[in-house]
């Protein structure tokens, strides 16, 4: 270890413990916008470059990014600068969260001290608005959940049943199927609306046309940080040693093709067209003061699902729409606290049988929808099926997203003054190839 960080290790463990559970005032020497997503206790992962350069590892705080790479060069990280010249987070993600929390806050730690060694290194620190930010994982699989009691119920009273609206298994399983990873792409990317085959009622015919039913899904999702064996159980308890972090993700959804495509196999071309995620993980560490008690689950779920404690967090999240001639108009408000299934019984149940997880796996919630019309997570709920057009800033309305749309997505966390953000997801929707 560097001497002048051996010379203060005393002083680095109180910071420590302070950080992780308790909320006590941390500042920066850096100077950070008050209300900045990326706040001294968040510090999160992503991966950027600058102009032709290579793509490396950074840690965003307030406007800038810190280079782990520069900063493991000048003997100031315990890791190699290798793991932070990659163009993906995959190889340090594997070396375990002893280390990688232990980067992330010798980095606060850095960030904080008077005397510290970085004030003497400006060339460490890249501004947000020089960087490209990339996909900040390689994603081998990805896997999608129907968490939100409130979203399933939305979506049973539409399509099925209004009296009962929840399928008789969604109280007992954490309902999910096996999206597409290829088509997973880092926020700020465009997204071509999907040519498909639709059948939009029993009298015509199926026919091949783009989408006319685009919709996003407001999601959280997290990327798996510690891999399995084949076979292996992942139990609720020991779940979170299995989050590096989470992200925000937008399932983009093609109702008219899922409707005439799902039975009897689930989602298909309707969904793996893209998903959007954010660039920044968050890690779980970072979110441990936001955790809140999850909804009660009636009828009790079976052993392997039951948990200790509280595993859902207070993430508040909004979606704004915009178009060319429009500014953007937030059409949802709602919080990732509302999951009636949370991730430790997720990763719980997706491993049950034994299948294996990989680092850099993501797992998203399902729609994140609330009780009220105004919390609702997709366009498919707020316009009830297309049947109640809202209008944009410009008088023009919508029901599903039209050409040259833009969706933005947010979300951040917030606790006596102290803010965790994820900065945002964003996609505009252009007319099919
Ligand atoms: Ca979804």
């Amino acid at each position: 270890m560097n001497v002048t960080l051996s010379a203060i290790e005393g002083k680095v463990v109180s910071i420590i413990n302070e950080t992780t559970r308790n909320l006590t005032t941390l500042k920066t020497w850096v100077s950070i916008p008050d209300d900045s997503d990326f706040s001294i206790y968040n510090l999160p992962f992503g991966i950027f470059s600058v102009g032709e350069n290579e793509l490396k590892a950074g840690i965003a705080i307030g406007e800038q990014i810190v280079a782990l790479s520069a900063l493991a060069t000048l003997g100031l990280l315990e890791v190699d600068a290798s793991y932070f010249k990659q163009s993906t987070l995959n190889d340090f993600i594997s070396l375990g969260k002893s280390i990688t929390n232990k980067v992330r806050l010798d980095v606060q730690r850095l960030l904080v001290l008077e005397n510290s060694p970085l004030k003497n290194h400006p060339e460490v620190f890249v501004s947000q608005s020089d960087a490209k930010m990339h996909l900040p994982v390689h994603v081998g699989d990805y896997t999608d959940f129907y968490s939100s009691i409130e979203h399933a119920t939305n979506v049973g009273k539409m399509f099925r049943d209004p009296e009962n609206a929840l399928l008789p298994n969604w109280r007992h399983i954490p309902v999910g199927y096996h999206g597409r990873a290829s088509s997973i792409v880092v926020s700020g990317t465009n997204i071509n609306r999907p040519m498909g085959q639709v059948k939009p009622n029993s009298e015509e015919l199926p026919s091949f046309k783009p989408s006319e039913n685009l919709d996003f899904e407001l999601e959280m999702g997290f990327v798996v940080g510690k891999s399995t064996e084949l076979g292996e159980r992942v139990s609720t308890k020991n779940a979170a040693e299995h989050i590096f972090g989470l992200v925000l993700f937008n399932d983009w959804s093609a109702r008219d093709i899922q409707k005439w495509e799902y039975v009897p196999l689930g989602p298909f071309l309707g969904k793996s067209f893209a998903s959007s995620m954010s660039p920044w993980i968050v890690t779980l560490e970072a979110l441990e003061p936001f955790k809140v008690q999850g909804p009660e689950q009636k009828p009790e779920v079976l052993s392997y699902l039951q948990y200790e404690g509280e595993h859902n967090y207070d993430i508040q999240l909004e979606v704004g729409m915009s178009s060319p001639n429009s500014d953007e108009r937030i059409i949802s408000n709602s919080n990732f606290k509302y999951m009636y299934w949370n991730m430790m019984q997720q990763l719980a149940h997706h491993t049950v049988n034994g299948c294996n997880l990989n680092v850099g796996d993501v797992m998203a919630s399902g729609t994140i929808s609330g009780k009220d019309e105004s919390s609702f997570g997709s366009l498919l709920e707020i316009s009830w099926g297309g049947k109640k057009p809202f209008e944009l800033s410009d008088g023009s309305t919508r029901t599903f997203i039209e050409d040259n749309d833009t969706i933005t997505m947010r979300g951040f966390a917030e606790k006596d003054g102290i803010k965790v953000g994820f900065g945002e997801v964003s996609g505009t929707i252009l007319p099919s190839k």
